[in-house]
């Protein structure tokens, strides 16, 4: 028994794990001997005759570990990059001069841009679709080279129907991309509908501090595995050391984190609707939301982001931002503290309704947060 015991200590987890589990005892390395965790290695090179000689291209034990930690989750083989641009810079890298790019109407805005950009220079055609539009993205499917999803989509929080537009037939080489960082593989596993990549910023729910910028990129083709893996060698868009040490801290928490998160924002969202102050809330869990139906089937929870309209135009949903005190007036989201900002605020992002905010729940008690946001909605109108 204690042999047993002994060698299995050291044997790779079983990836037949519930997800919660896998996320703890994964990405731990193999050494019998060694550290519970794969230690912070400040490395650029090697000594030659290993199996590593210089990072760039070689890897470190750290963010291998990231890469089998999520690659696990998402069911497929992952590589971590420096920022979730650089994640998706990657995907793109991918296309054949010309090609026809369709990305969804409301998407990230850093995804937009770099979209538009290769656009403007001539590298590809670029159009836009409603998430919702189902039978569009079907019917783009077989004309695309790049169907990139975003779903639930930033910050109108549309789900895209990800069963029927990933199992459309598609252009023989075709990439189609979910960028999955508002749900996560904890809530959704886009490659296992047949998504050829899964995307995440890692900077959100995977780090879930606020203290690091990464991104993973996971498929189940080995050969855009390998294209990705070329590319971030090539671009030199690898992830630092501590980053990638955090990111793996972040993660082990990732299940915890999100389920907290998700059960404070069912409780938030009904009660912002319900607010007089707050003339529109949009939250997948929301009976009232457009892409309800979608989410409550395909979604295995309905995450901790919520956009709400205050009523008053921009001037109050500002005040709002101001007057919050728990909740932190800032960017971002999928981390420990709640954040909330003005959308509309951020360049590239005019077409939305000029007042909407978009709050990122975090690990608060909810009664503390519903304070906040009551107090600062309220004191508004005088
Ligand atoms: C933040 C974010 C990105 C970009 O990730 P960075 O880590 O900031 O580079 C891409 N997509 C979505 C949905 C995001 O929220």
């Amino acid at each position: 028994m204690s042999s047993r015991a002994d060698s299995s200590a050291a044997s790779p987890p079983d990836k037949r794990l519930h997800p919660e589990s896998w996320l703890v005892a994964a990405g731990r390395g193999t050494d019998p001997e060694g550290p519970l965790n794969v230690p912070l290695v400040a490395a650029s090179t090697f000594r030659l005759g290993g199996p590593r000689g210089y990072a760039r291209g070689d890897g470190t034990p750290g963010w291998e570990a990231l890469e089998e930690i999520v690659g696990g989750l998402e069911g497929g083989e992952a590589v971590a990059f420096a920022s979730g641009m650089a994640a998706v810079a990657a995907v793109f890298d991918q296309l054949p001069p010309g090609a026809a790019v369709i990305l969804p109407d409301d998407c990230y805005q850093g995804v937009a841009g770099l979209a538009a950009a290769g656009a403007a220079k001539g590298r590809w055609s670029l159009r836009t679709i409603g998430g919702a539009d189902t039978a569009a993205w079907i019917a783009a499917c077989a004309v695309a080279d790049l169907v990139w999803l975003e779903s639930p989509s930033n910050p109108l929080l549309t789900v895209a129907d990800l069963q029927a537009i990933c199992a459309a037939p598609r252009k023989p080489g075709a990439i189609l991309a979910v960028d999955n960082t508002f749900a996560t593989p904890l809530n959704q596993q886009p490659l296992a509908l047949g998504a050829t990549v899964s995307l995440q910023s890692a900077t959100k729910f995977i780090g879930g501090h606020s203290d690091l910028l990464a991104g993973i990129a996971t498929t189940r083709d080995p050969s855009v595995r390998e294209a990705l893996d070329q590319a971030r060698t090539l671009a030199g868009a690898t992830p630092g050391a501590l980053e990638a040490f955090l990111a793996v801290r972040g993660i082990r928490t990732m299940a915890l984190r999100l389920e907290r998160a998700q059960r404070t924002a069912q409780i938030l969202a009904p009660r912002l609707e319900a607010h007089p102050e707050v003339t529109r809330a949009r939250y997948p869990g929301l009976a009232s939301h457009p892409t309800h139906a979608i989410a409550a089937s395909q979604l295995r929870g309905f995450g901790s982001l919520i956009s709400f309209d205050v009523r008053g135009g921009a001037a109050a949903a500002d005040a709002v931002c101001r007057r919050v005190r728990l909740i932190q007036h800032a960017t971002s989201l999928g981390a420990v503290e709640s954040t909330m900002e003005r959308r509309a605020r951020t360049p590239g992002q005019q077409h939305l309704p000029p007042s909407l905010l978009r709050l990122s729940v975090g690990i608060e008690d909810p009664e503390d947060l519903w304070a906040d946001l009551d107090g600062a909605l309220r004191s508004t109108v005088a």
